[in-house]
């Protein structure tokens, strides 16, 4: 088995076909027959034009006219006198025309390379793609033609490039593997929207394999299979059928409400990092945002981010969620978070230090900096404040005082925003859980972080490897932690949701739902399995496996409780 980078998910299976890189060296000769030079010369230049124009046409079908014009370009670029009259010239005068090409073609990529501008520099790499295609003409080297790839086909190469991708037929490509790129990458972007499953960043996988051999890609896993066994294969088949079902199950979900089997509403929002994400919560079909890191801004950062570039950010996602919830967590730096340019002192146990709120009131200039950029971005959305770490109701109230004070500056100066925005408790520590009664008399809402609210109650720090065995969601002592701050919630009249990662497992959701949980904050991409297994439990099944479960003494019983009332 390869490992790689999981870039697209599902189960592909088929037979390879290597997109090799050629050899395009030559031998530079002299010819005698300098007509019959120049014929094939310009048999080559009419074939590349031929089929760059004919490649142009598909693109602009496919994807769009300003695509098909970058080949539309090539095609002109060759036939232009400036540049073909050269090389017809140095053929006259005995070159062969591997050599006539190739060297009109440096000195003009040369010149470009070397400009200011941005565009020219571009030129620069058409005319190198060009070189190589027509180059591939003169030397009889046949470029596989990947929209006619057989059905049932798996793509291996060094780095697919956009004209490969642009070439793909969906229904024919049964997986990608290549030997570069991340999940970021041109190729995973393209291979997820085209819904190919993908595993990136497989050293040596090129000469590794030969065409037609058969591979399984597990897109999910990041796991490659060359010529597996009959079992192997058995397996790989049944999980590509479970996938595909599993994804048509998912997609009835996308454009409905959230409803449990009873037909009650639940809300699904998603976490962010960046006001971009955004625009990614919209397209997996998240009702909201229940937690918008800001850390991004700060980390990603020469300087404090001034009040204008916060504000621009914080409207840019409020404004994407055209309405809907956005709420934004406070700056939550120190501990594992470092701002280099923020000179945080080194601290014995920077974890239960000088962090998160704690830092932010006691800096409440740069505070109210993010503040007023969050209380601005509220005119143009549904924004809401949210304060991380908070272990004492003195926090909540000294924040709510900021906010009064910042309002209170904003009317005078005349600036819209929203006067009802809420502020709210992320619900994360011990000590929040301990007095979540008391922070629900302050709080507007209630956001249950269950990756910190899992390490402070069981005294666990996530990074080490010696105690991880008790860092689970899942021990009687974080279950009660969660199921008390919601009640809390609930008598005191306020919406309570959950933004760690506790919120998205399929275990963990009907426990939530027995407790009362409104609103469930999940990476975009979980969306709809949510969504999914929420329809699937009712309150009276939900409360059956919870009274079961909390009357447990171990996490172990409970994870296996829970695993055996799963419904898929
Ligand atoms: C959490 O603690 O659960 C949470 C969502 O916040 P973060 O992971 O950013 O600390
Ligand atoms: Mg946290």
């Amino acid at each position: 088995m390869y490992k790689g980078i999981a870039a697209s998910r599902g189960i592909g299976i088929g037979s390879i076909c290597r997109l090799v890189e050629h050899d395009l060296s030559f031998e530079a000769k002299m010819v005698s027959d300098t007509a019959a030079e120049k014929d094939r010369f310009r048999k080559a230049i009419d074939s590349f034009v031929e089929e760059t124009n004919a490649m142009a046409d598909e693109i602009r079908k496919n994807i769009g006219p300003k695509e098909a014009e970058i080949l539309l370009g090539h095609a002109v670029m060759i036939s232009d006198p400036a540049m073909s009259g050269e090389m017809f010239k140095m053929i006259e005068a005995g070159q062969c025309a591997e050599t006539a090409l190739t060297a009109v073609c440096d000195m003009f990529i040369g010149m470009f390379s070397q400009m200011e501008d941005e565009m020219m520099r571009q030129r620069a790499s058409d005319i190198s793609d060009v070189k190589v295609s027509v180059l591939k003409k003169l030397l009889g080297v046949e470029d596989i033609d990947i929209s006619k790839v057989a059905p049932g086909t798996v793509l291996v190469c060094k780095d697919l490039t956009p004209s490969m991708t642009s070439q793909i037929v969906k229904e024919n490509v049964a997986g990608i593997i290549t030997e570069v790129g991340g999940k970021t990458s041109h190729s995973a972007i393209l291979a997820r929207a085209l819904e190919i499953p993908a595993v990136l960043s497989v050293p040596g996988i090129v000469d590794a394999v030969k065409d037609k051999d058969t591979a399984i890609i597990d897109g999910t896993e990041g796991d490659v299979y060359i010529n597996p066994d009959g079992d192997i294969l058995s397996k790989y088949i049944i999980k590509r059928e479970e996938f595909i079902k599993k994804q048509a199950e998912l997609k009835t979900f996308f454009g409905k409400e959230t409803l449990t089997a009873d037909g009650d509403k639940l809300e699904i929002y998603c976490n962010i990092g960046t006001p971009k994400d955004a625009k990614k919560a919209m397209e997996c079909d998240g009702e909201g945002v229940g937690l918008f890191r800001s850390e991004f801004l700060f980390m990603d950062n020469t300087h404090l981010p001034t009040e204008d570039e916060q504000f621009e950010a914080y409207k840019e996602a409020v404004r994407t969620m055209e309405g809907k919830t956005v709420i934004i967590r406070t700056l939550d730096i120190g501990g594992d978070k470092d701002i280099p340019y923020m000179d945080f002192e080194k601290e014995e146990n920077p974890f239960l230090g000088f962090r998160a709120v704690r830092y932010c009131i006691a800096n409440p200039d740069m505070y109210k900096t993010q503040l007023r950029a969050i209380v601005r971005a509220s005119a143009f959305g549904g924004a809401k404040i949210m304060v991380p770490l908070v272990t004492t109701v003195d926090e909540v109230r000294t924040v709510k005082k900021l906010v009064s004070e910042i309002k209170e500056e904003l009317r005078a100066e005349g600036i819209a925003f929203d006067e009802g925005i809420e502020v709210g408790c992320m619900m994360e520590t011990a000590a929040s859980a301990a007095i979540a009664d008391l922070l629900a008399k302050e709080a507007d809402f209630f956001s249950i972080g269950t990756n910190d609210l899992t390490g402070y109650t069981m005294a666990v720090d996530r990074g080490n490897a010696k105690v991880a065995y008790l860092y689970s969601a899942f021990q009687p002592a974080v279950l009660r932690s969660i199921r008390q701050i919601i009640a809390a919630g609930k008598a005191a009249g306020i919406p309570v949701g959950m933004c760690g990662e506790a919120a998205a497992d399929p275990l963990m959701i009907p426990l939530l739902m027995s407790f009362g949980l409104d609103e469930y904050s999940v990476n975009p991409v979980l969306v709809l399995t949510a969504r999914c297994i929420i329809s699937k439990w009712s309150k009276a099944e939900a409360d059956a496996i919870a009274d079961k479960v909390m009357a447990m003494d171990t996490e172990a019983e409970i994870v296996a409780a829970l695993k055996a009332a799963a419904k898929e």
